[in-house]
C-alpha cells in the first residue's frame, strides 16, 4: 500500500532538513550568476596573484609576498615594514567597518557571497555534483549500500576534493614562503617546519571545512552568524518570503482562496544550508538568493508576479516605504561615517608615510667637551632606518646655532630595510653669544630622493 502523498513529500523535506548531508537541488539565476561570478573573481585573484612577479632594482622578486622571516610585506611595488603597522591596522578597520556596513544594508551578503567558507562549499559541491550526479542521485547514493561503482565515486570525489585543498595550502603558504620555492621543495619533502605543518593543516583544514562541514560551519561554528543580527534593523534587506502574499499555501490555487505560494517546496531543496524561508528570518540563512532564484521561475511558470521570495526589509514586508534619509537608518549612517572617517585617517597616514625612520639620542654620559680651538662639541647618535627596496645613502646636515656644523663624515650609506646607527659630533663656536640648552635640528636627506628629507629635532649644550 503506498503512503499518503503529504506523508511521502513530509518525509523527503526531512532529508533536506534535518537528516544527514544536505544535498541542495542545482539552481539558476541572476543570483546563482553573482555567486559564480564571486568564485571566479575571487580565486583567480587567489590562486593566480602568487604567480606574479616585480621587477625592482633590477631585481625580481614574488609581487604578493608576506616575507615574514625578514619582516617585510611586498605588494607589487610597496614594501610594508613591522612600523607600517598602523596602516594594516586601518586596513583591518576599514574591511571591518564595511562588513558592518554591507550586513546592516543587506543581512549576509557577506556570507552568501563573498565568504571563503561558501566560495569553497560551492567549489567542493561542484566537484561532488560532476561526480556523482544530481542531489537526488546523490541522496539515493547516500542510501544505497557499499558497491564497486559507489567505492569508484566516492573515491574520485575525495581524491579530487584533496586536489584542491592540497593546491589551496600550495597557494596559500605560497603567500609566506616563495610560491615556486614551496612547489620545488614539495617532492621529497623538503619544505621547512613551519611551511610542512601549515601546507598540512591548511589543505585538512580545508578539506574538512568545505568538503566535510560546508553548511554546519555557517550554522554552528561561524561566530559571526551569531552576532550579526546586531546590525539588523527594520530597515536591513534580507532575503525574506511575503507570507501577505503567499498564505495560504495551497499546491492547487484556487483564485481569492489561496495565496501565491504553491508549496512546491523548491526553495527548500536549492537552500544550501537545509531551511525552509517561509518560516521567517533565521540565522542558518546566508542569505544566498538561490530560494529568490527558485521561486521567480515558479512563479515565471504559474503566471504570477515574481518576487514573492526576494531581497525586502521588515518594514517593505509590512506595506511601508524603506526610508531614505539617515537619521530613520542610525546604523548605517554610523558605519558608513566610520567608514569615511578611517578611510581619510588610513589615506592620510599612506600618503605620509616616509622611507626613512630616524631616531636622534643626544650622549648623555658626556655632555659637552672644549676643544683647543675654542670650540664646544657635543655627541649624538642617530639610527637612520631605511625602509626604501635598495641601498641608499642619507646626507645628515645640522642647524639651530650659528657656526655650528657637524665634524666628520655626513653622508653615510644603509642597506635596505636596515638600522644604520651613526656616531656624530656636532661642534659650535663657544663664543657665540648662547648659553645652556639650545634647540637644534638634524635634517636628513637620501641622495637617492632629494625631494624627502626628515628633520629630527634635539638639543645642543653650551657652557
Ligand atoms: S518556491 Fe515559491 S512557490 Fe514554491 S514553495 Fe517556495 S515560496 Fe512557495
Ligand atoms: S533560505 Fe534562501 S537565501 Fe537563505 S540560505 Fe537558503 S537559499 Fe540561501
Amino acid at each position: 500500500m503506498s503512503r499518503p502523498v503529504s506523508k511521502v513529500r513530509e518525509a523527503k523535506l526531512e532529508l533536506y532538513r534535518k537528516r544527514g548531508k544536505i544535498h541542495a537541488k542545482a539552481s539558476s539565476g541572476r543570483f546563482n550568476t553573482l555567486r559564480w561570478a564571486m568564485v571566479w573573481f575571487t580565486q583567480i585573484i587567489f590562486y593566480g596573484t602568487c604567480w606574479l612577479n616585480w621587477e625592482s632594482d633590477g631585481l625580481s622578486r614574488q609581487a604578493v609576498l608576506f616575507d615574514i622571516a625578514h619582516e617585510k610585506f611586498y605588494l607589487f611595488g610597496l614594501v610594508l615594514w613591522p612600523q607600517d603597522a598602523l596602516l594594516l591596522a586601518y586596513l583591518l578597520i576599514i574591511a571591518a567597518t564595511a562588513l558592518f556596513l554591507a550586513t546592516a544594508l543587506a543581512g549576509r551578503v557577506f556570507c552568501g557571497f563573498a565568504c571563503p567558507q561558501t566560495i569553497y562549499t560551492m567549489i567542493f559541491s561542484w566537484v561532488e555534483a560532476q561526480v556523482e550526479g544530481d542531489h537526488l542521485a546523490r541522496l539515493k547514493l547516500d542510501q544505497s549500500p557499499w558497491t564497486a561503482r559507489k567505492l569508484l565515486l566516492r573515491t574520485t570525489k575525495h581524491g579530487l576534493w584533496f586536489v584542491i585543498a592540497a593546491w589551496t595550502a600550495i597557494t596559500f603558504v605560497g603567500y609566506f614562503t616563495p610560491v615556486r620555492d614551496v612547489l620545488a621543495a614539495l617532492p621529497g619533502w623538503q619544505v621547512g617546519p613551519w611551511e610542512g605543518f601549515w601546507l598540512i593543516f591548511y589543505c585538512a583544514f580545508t578539506y574538512a571545512m568545505a568538503g566535510l562541514a560546508r553548511e554546519a560551519v555557517c550554522q554552528h561554528m561561524c561566530p559571526y552568524s551569531r552576532f550579526q543580527g546586531v546590525m539588523f534593523d527594520q530597515t536591513t534587506s534580507t532575503v525574506s518570503y511575503d507570507a501577505g502574499r503567499g498564505e495560504p499555501r495551497n499546491r492547487r490555487q484556487q483564485a481569492g482562496k489561496t495565496g501565491d505560494c504553491i508549496d512546491c517546496n523548491i526553495c527548500v531543496e536549492v537552500c544550501p544550508t537545509g531551511i525552509d524561508i517561509r518560516d521567517g528570518l533565521q540565522y542558518q540563512c546566508i542569505n544566498c538568493g538561490l530560494c529568490v532564484d527558485a521561486c521567480d521561475q515558479v512563479m515565471t511558470r504559474i503566471g504570477a508576479p515574481t518576487g514573492l521570495i526576494r531581497f525586502a526589509s521588515e518594514r517593505e514586508l509590512a506595506g511601508r516605504p524603506q526610508p531614505q534619509g539617515w537619521r530613520e537608518r542610525p546604523r548605517v549612517a554610523v558605519y558608513a561615517g566610520l567608514l569615511v572617517i578611517f578611510a581619510v585617517f588610513g589615506t592620510l597616514t599612506a600618503s605620509q608615510r616616509s622611507l626613512l625612520l630616524v631616531n636622534v639620542q643626544r650622549d648623555r654620559g658626556a655632555l659637552l667637551r672644549e676643544t683647543a680651538e675654542g670650540r664646544i662639541e657635543n655627541a649624538y647618535t642617530l639610527n637612520l632606518m631605511n625602509l626604501a627596496e635598495a641601498p641608499r645613502d642619507f646626507a645628515v646636515e645640522v642647524q639651530g646655532i650659528p657656526g655650528l656644523e657637524i665634524v666628520g663624515p655626513r653622508e653615510f650609506a644603509a642597506e635596505s630595510g636596515s638600522i644604520r646607527p651613526v656616531q656624530l659630533t656636532v661642534s659650535a663656536p663657544a663664543d657665540s653669544g648662547l648659553r645652556g640648552i639650545q634647540p637644534i635640528e638634524f635634517r636628513i636627506v637620501a641622495r637617492q630622493d632629494p625631494a624627502s628629507g626628515q628633520v629630527e629635532k634635539s638639543s645642543f649644550i653650551l657652557p
